[in-house]
């Protein structure tokens, strides 16, 4: 079986958990606040995305 390729499907530094893992879900990356840039490159902590995934607050 081929895996699907899912544009956002490899893991950033800045991920808690891969994509798709129950309590998660994506933020802002806190390092560049949702840019995807940093110092006038692609911000290494999300890929250049802009977003993380982290895990969501509970109650
Ligand atoms: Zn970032």
């Amino acid at each position: 079986m081929a895996p699907s390729l899912k544009s956002a499907a490899q893991p950033r530094p800045g991920d808690e958990a891969p994509d798709g893992t129950p309590g998660t879900g994506e933020a802002i990356c806190p390092d560049c606040e949702g840019s995807g840039k940093r110092d006038g490159r692609a911000c290494p902590t999300c890929n250049g995305t802009g977003k993380v995934v982290q895990g969501i607050g509970g109650a």
